[in-house]
Formats: structure tokens, sequence, C-alpha cells
């Protein structure tokens, strides 16, 4: 059963009757559990409103998405934000940390918020996803201490925290240099190798995506390519 599978998905946004402006066109795609993949495409093509549909931030205009095999068209609020906080986690390009608390509450957000103040085997989690990604001596610092890499990786951490079967990130590296990137690049694919959660990034930069398993080229909202080809790992 795929992670997540679409059919005929289709966006439109509102622009002021009577005018409607499709974005995206009719989207067939299935996401596999552990599959390490780069959404890619020029700007305006729609990456960004097909992540937010893939997350359930967003709802289609038409066609059927499932997630875990379960159709999500008609799902309420309620039952969505469920399914979210259940089985996808998020990573975007500005971090979205809260400063005023530090690296290791940070991470325990997810498990706050569903569950209140964190257990002691919460915090271990935590504790050993920051070991996971070389910040384990950082715990206690909040995150304008840290570099932009740093807080990423952080992001990172706190993304998994929940245990998600589908990682999301929008542009993760878009604002870090070459090196940094291909850095939170590894932490991507060391999870997804340790977890078998399955990752979906949308990136700028051809070097992360040729590290990926599969490039989907999405242009003028529609898929212009659909490329497996194991990632080269070696070469971050
Ligand atoms: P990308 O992420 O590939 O740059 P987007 O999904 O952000 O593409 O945008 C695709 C198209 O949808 C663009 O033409 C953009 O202007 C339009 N668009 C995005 N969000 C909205 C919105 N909330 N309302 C109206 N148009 C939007
Ligand atoms: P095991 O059966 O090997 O003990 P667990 O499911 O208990 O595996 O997980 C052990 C640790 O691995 C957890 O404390 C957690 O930090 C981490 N872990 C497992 N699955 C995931 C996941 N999908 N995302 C993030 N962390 C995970």
């Amino acid at each position: 059963q795929p992670v997540l599978a679409l059919e005929a998905l289709k966006k439109s946004y509102n622009i002021g009757k009577p005018n409607e402006l499709e974005v995206l066109h009719g989207i067939d795609l299935s996401i596999k559990r552990g599959e390490f993949t780069a959404l890619v495409g020029p700007s305006g093509s729609g990456k960004s409103t097909l992540l937010n549909l893939l997350g359930l931030l967003d709802q289609p205009t038409a066609g059927e998405l499932y997630l875990m095999g379960q159709p999500t068209r008609t799902m309420d609020d309620e039952t969505l934000t469920a399914m979210r906080s259940r089985h996808i986690g998020f990573v975007f390009q500005f971090h979205h940390l809260i400063p005023a608390f530090n690296v290791l509450d940070n991470v325990l957000m997810p498990m706050m918020i569903r569950h209140g103040r964190p257990n002691a085997e919460m915090r271990e989690r935590a504790l050993q996803l920051l070991d996971q990604v070389g910040l384990l001596k950082f715990t206690d610092r909040k995150p304008g201490d840290l570099s932009g890499g740093q807080q990423q990786r952080v992001a990172i951490a706190r993304a998994l925290m929940t245990r998600p079967d589908l990682i999301l990130a929008d542009e993760p590296t878009g604002n870090l240099d070459t090196q940094t990137a291909a850095g939170v690049f590894d932490v991507f694919r060391q999870f997804n190798e340790a977890y078998g959660c399955a990752v979906l990034i949308v990136t700028h930069d051809p070097r992360l995506s040729a590290t990926c398993d599969r490039t989907i080229t999405l242009i003028d909202g529609n898929i212009a390519s659909d490329v497996h080809e194991p990632g080269n790992t070696a070469q971050t």
C-alpha cells in the first residue's frame, strides 16, 4: 500500500469571479513507503501548491488523495489534522523553530502539542534524534545560537519526533550554502534509511535532486517527467 496516492488531482485558486486559476491540472502520482523523491520544476509550476495538498494543508478542487490508503477528500478538519499529525512530518525552508525554546524543547514540540507535558520516553527519543543529527551538545542552546544548517537539522529532528510515514520538505536547503545543503540532505537520507519513512523534497538544486531515488518534474501544473534512478549518496 502506497503512503500517498493521487488520482486526477486538480487545484484551482479562486482569483475573483468569474475567473478561476487552475494550477494543477490532474495529477496522478503514487509515493511508496521508503521512497526518497525530489520534486523539481520552474517557479510557478505548482510545487508548493502540490506540497500543500500532499500535506493535507489545503484541499484539492477535484480528484482524490489517499494517505495510507484512506481517501481524504471527505474527511472533516479534525480528521485531517489527526491524519496529518499521525503520518506526516514537515520541514520548511525557514525552519520555524521557536526562538525562546531551547533545542530539546523545539524537538519535543510536536509531542507537547499532542500529549501535553513530555514524559521520559519522549525526552529520550528527542535526545536520540538530536544525537542522530549530530546536535546532542546543543540541546540547551536557543535556535539563535546555531548556524542555519544546524537549525535545519533541529527542524528535521522535530519532524521525525512523531515517527511519520512521510516527510515533506519545501526547499529545506534554500537558504544554505552548497556544502551545508548537502549535509542536510544526508540527514534526510539517513532517517529515510533508518526508519523507512518516505521523503519528498522540493529543491531547486540539481546536484541535490541527483542524490534522490526519484525525480518528479512539474511544469505548468502537470507532471512533465518522473524518473526513477537510485541516487548516488556518495556524491554528497
Ligand atoms: P511553485 O511552488 O512551483 O513556485 P506555486 O504552487 O507557488 O508554484 O504557484 C503555482 C501558481 O499558482 C502560480 O501561478 C501562483 O501565482 C499561483 N498561486 C499560488 N498560490 C496562490 C493563491 N493562494 N491564490 C492564487 N494563486 C496562487
Ligand atoms: P525498536 O523496535 O528498534 O526499538 P522503536 O520503534 O521503538 O524501534 O524506535 C526506537 C527509536 O527509534 C525511537 O525512540 C525513535 O527515536 C526512533 N524511531 C523509530 N521510528 C522512527 C521514525 N519513523 N521516525 C523517527 N524516529 C523513529
